[in-house]
């Protein structure tokens, strides 16, 4: 199928490396990003490539996609709890009004949709490590619900698209990635140890460092993408690096590969934060046989580098 490769929030972390996989793939993207969280410089070296398109839209209100879209990556939605707490309505409007949109878009180009989920949906897991059939433990009313509920919406969106005019879609539930172009100021908890680290500030670690955390390096997680979009599966697939870590842990070994000698101090947990959260991956390795293959310790050193350009120049 000929026409562009339409991606929702692809000036975004995640979103900047699709639109260059895709590119790399030889097709041709449109990039729509209202830049909330995002940024055009996130995608700034692929502008000289003709076969690439940034223009800025709010998903939440209706685009009419020309050329036809021969596939529509729906990525768009702020999710750093701190980005999505400060934006709660524009949350909760990017997943459910935005959701609709992007499938409006994809049913009139009769094109497949993708919608980047995820692990969110599972809140604070009583079942650890989490299976797509985990049905979660989200709070409807707590702060985070903006988010969580929102993609739970998005999901049941599209599968409804999905059952009722029988469009073909993917739902990936994404764990905790990480890796260059996740913005220093993004508030997670690797980009905010890695600066804290190299600029010898205070390590902040929320609550007492033993909740956990699975963290998958981007490349891993963009190939995951690609091929789900290649597949026919239409139930939601989770990727993520199952190895799983406490957040001491992590700030350990950010010390450890920075050589940085920050001490850490503690704050408040943030309201409903998950205890544990760990990737079931036994579909993602049947039906895509998908694997992650950096670990952390190969992930981290190759982003604490770009974090230190980053850093540096700005
Ligand atoms: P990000 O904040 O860097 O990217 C999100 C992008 O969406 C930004 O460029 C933002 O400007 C854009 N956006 C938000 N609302 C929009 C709107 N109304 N219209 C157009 N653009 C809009 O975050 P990310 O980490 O790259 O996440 C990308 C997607 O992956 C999100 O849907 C997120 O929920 C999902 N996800 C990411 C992770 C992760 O660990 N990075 C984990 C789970 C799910
Ligand atoms: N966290 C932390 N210090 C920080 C940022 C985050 O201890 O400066 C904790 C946070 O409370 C959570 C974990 O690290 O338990 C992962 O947080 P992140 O924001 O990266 O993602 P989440 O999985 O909560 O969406």
């Amino acid at each position: 199928m000929t026409g562009p490769v339409l991606i929702t929030g692809g000036a975004g972390f995640l979103g900047s490396h699709v639109c260059e996989r895709f590119l790399a793939q030889g097709k041709e993207v449109l990039c729509l990003d209202n830049f909330i969280t995002g940024a055009a410089r996130n995608v700034e070296h692929l502008r000289d490539d003709p076969r690439f398109t940034l223009v800025e839209h709010d998903i939440t209100k209706p685009y009419a996609a020309e050329p036809a879209p021969s596939l529509v990556v729906h990525m768009a939605s702020p999710a750093s709890p701190p980005a999505y707490l400060a934006n709660p309505i524009p949350t909760l409007e990017v997943g459910s009004v935005g959701t609709i949109n992007a499938l409006n878009i994809a049913r009139a180009a009769n094109a497949p949709l993708l919608l980047t989920s995820t692990s969110e949906v599972y809140g604070d897991p009583e079942v650890n490590p989490q299976p797509e059939s985990y049905r979660g433990n989200v709070s409807c009313t707590g702060p985070r619900s903006v988010y969580d509920e929102a993609k739970r919406y998005a999901e049941a969106a599209v599968m409804a698209y999905h059952r009722s005019y029988g469009l073909d879609t993917k739902i990936v539930r994404i764990f905790n990635t990480y890796g260059p172009r996740l913005a220093p100021g993004d508030g997670r908890a690797i980009p905010n140890f890695v600066k804290q680290a190299l600029e010898g500030s205070p390590i902040t670690i929320y609550g007492d460092g033993s909740q956990t955390r699975s963290f998958c390096y981007v490349d891993d997680l963009v190939r995951g993408i690609l091929s789900l979009a290649e597949s026919d599966e239409h139930d939601p697939v989770n990727l993520g690096n199952p190895d799983e870590r406490t957040i001491s842990e992590l700030a350990q070994l950010i010390l450890e590969y920075t050589g940085s000698s920050s001490e850490i101090v503690y704050r408040d947990l943030p309201e409903d934060d998950p205890k544990v959260r760990c990737p079931d991956i036994t579909r993602a390795r049947q039906i895509l046989s998908w694997e992650p293959q950096v670990p952390l310790e190969e992930g981290l050193p190759r982003s604490i580098e770009w974090y230190r350009s980053e850093i540096g120049a700005s």
